[in-house]
């Protein structure tokens, strides 16, 4: 596995990956890997001939309060743990090669409007700017055929999506499942800022959305009597402080009354400092 800081030398091998035939791979990352990323790793590997593997801590996508100084990094484990997983290429830049002008000097972004005002939008202005101006950025960078994104961040893939329709990207944006601990919480790189009480108390979101699906599909569908019960739920925990609660479309976001046949159901809910999100997707 050949690991890259350069853009100049990101550049040169894809052009000769490309000369070779081969498909590529990307899936962005902010490292501190676990099984969710890797499972991202091993989906591209299945499908494309080379696997590209971004560790970059975007600052673009932190808010002024947010824990851009303090995220976990640790480059030589996620260089172990990715190569086990049959990686090919990590391309781990400096904020300075990412941004030779400075992050705080950009002038050109990708900004998507109303599906980035909802949900972790709404808590976090200026985030999914962040998000897809880096990713369109990796994209250029490795031309891949198929980009690998985690259910986990659904609003994330969302707008990732939307955004190679609007701008006519060629590239195939692949979703992987939401990879969990044996007792239900969704891995997070966050996970290890939890304290061992909130990373008990942190179960209710996995318990919650589970509830909700069961009453689904015990036939509920109005969207006030299914957030209550999350929200019970959730407010009994006394660690937990719920940010938002949403049941909305899965493509539009916007905020169901009464479920059809499909809904996103997703929470994000702060332990002390800690924000975790969750989702599922019910269809029935
Ligand atoms: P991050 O490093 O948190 O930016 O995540 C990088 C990619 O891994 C994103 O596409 C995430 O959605 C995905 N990811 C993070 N956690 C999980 C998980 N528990 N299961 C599946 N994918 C995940």
């Amino acid at each position: 596995m050949k690991i890259i800081s350069r853009v100049e030398e990101l550049r040169a091998l894809i052009h000769e990956l490309k000369l070779q035939g081969k498909s590529v791979g990307l899936v962005p990352t902010m490292g501190y890997l676990h099984e969710g990323h890797l499972s991202l790793i091993r989906e591209a590997k299945a499908q494309q001939d080379v696997v590209v593997a971004s560790i970059f801590v975007n600052p673009l996508q932190f808010g002024a309060n947010e824990d851009f100084a303090v995220y976990p990094r640790d480059l030589e484990r996620d260089s172990q743990l990715a190569a086990d997983a049959g990686l090919d290429i990590i391309f781990a830049p400096s904020v300075e090669e990412m941004y030779p002008q400075g992050f705080e000097n950009m002038i050109t972004f990708v900004d998507l409007i109303h599906i980035t005002d909802k949900l972790c939008g709404a808590a976090r202005p200026g985030h999914f700017r962040g998000v897809a101006t880096v990713v369109t950025k990796l994209f250029n960078l490795v031309c891949p055929d198929a980009a690998y994104f985690g259910q986990k961040d659904a609003q994330q893939v969302i707008v990732i999506k939307r955004m190679v329709v609007d701008l006519n990207m060629n590239i195939n944006i692949v979703t992987v499942p939401i990879v969990r601990e044996a007792d239900g919480l969704a891995m997070s790189s966050r996970n290890v800022y939890l304290s061992p009480e909130q990373r008990q108390a942190a179960l209710v979101l996995n318990q919650s959305l589970r509830k909700a699906a069961a009453l689904l599909d015990n036939g509920e569908r109005d969207c006030t009597k299914l957030k209550q019960a999350i929200e019970q739920m959730i407010g009994a925990e006394p660690l937990a402080d719920i940010e938002y609660i949403a049941i909305c479309d899965t493509s539009t976001l916007e905020n169901l009354a009464k479920i059809e046949n499909k809904a996103l159901i997703a929470l994000a809910v702060k332990f002390g400092n800690t924000r975790l999100i969750d989702n599922i997707i019910w269809e029935g």
